[in-house]
């Protein structure tokens, strides 16, 4: 089994609770107005990994100390077979897993596979991006969204003390920002 992903990063604190490992999910049909990465619509985009190939890149992370696993978007909830095929490994590997969702968490019981994706997550934040309802903290883009705790595993303040951004430089320069606000970069002259 494939997934279509953006991009997925090993190391991140500004997507969920702890030191979590991301997959930003390729294609989005959703169309908010405003959304914040618009490069992630094009269903075709991307690239495609399979399940083990990113099972293995799980592993390599979780034993340098990730401890979780947090799907972006684009959109987790139309890849939902894969989605949940990743979420089963990160659990293998004793990680934690939440997903944000353009869904709300009532469309998401109703979409095909959507309760197979539920199941297997510890916290989803769900629900389109309004941009009049801007808000940019505690893991929600817009006011609307919610979070919705599926287990135990956190409380709602671990997950509303996640960072709103971060900066990563990985060693080979590259500039990666990523978050519910990323710090937005100034040119001094
Ligand atoms: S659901 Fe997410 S990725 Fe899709 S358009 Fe809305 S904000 Fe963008």
């Amino acid at each position: 089994m494939k997934l279509r992903i953006h991009d997925f990063e090993t190391r991140s604190r500004a997507n969920g609770p702890g030191i979590r490992f991301v997959v930003w999910m390729q294609g989005c049909t959703l169309g908010c107005a405003g959304c914040f990465n618009p490069t992630t619509h094009d269903t075709s985009g991307g690239r495609e990994l399979t399940i083990p190939e990113l099972a293995g890149h799980l592993r390599t992370a979780r034993d340098s100390g990730t401890a979780g696993l947090s799907l972006s978007g684009g959109e987790p909830l139309q890849q939902p077979a894969a989605a949940a095929a990743l979420l089963d490994a990160a659990r293998a590997l004793g990680m934690s897993t939440l997903a944000f969702s353009g869904y709300t968490h009532d469309e998401i019981v109703a979409l095909p596979g959507g309760a197979d994706v539920l199941a297997r997550l510890d916290v989803l934040i769900d629900g389109r991006y309004v941009a009049s309802d801007r808000l940019a903290t505690g893991l929600r883009g817009s006011a609307n969204q919610r979070i919705r705790l599926l287990t135990d595993r956190y409380s709602l303040a671990d997950v509303e003390a996640t960072p709103v951004g971060e900066v990563r430089i990985s060693p080979t320069g590259e500039v990666v920002l990523t978050g519910v606000d990323p710090l937005k970069l100034k040119v001094l002259r």
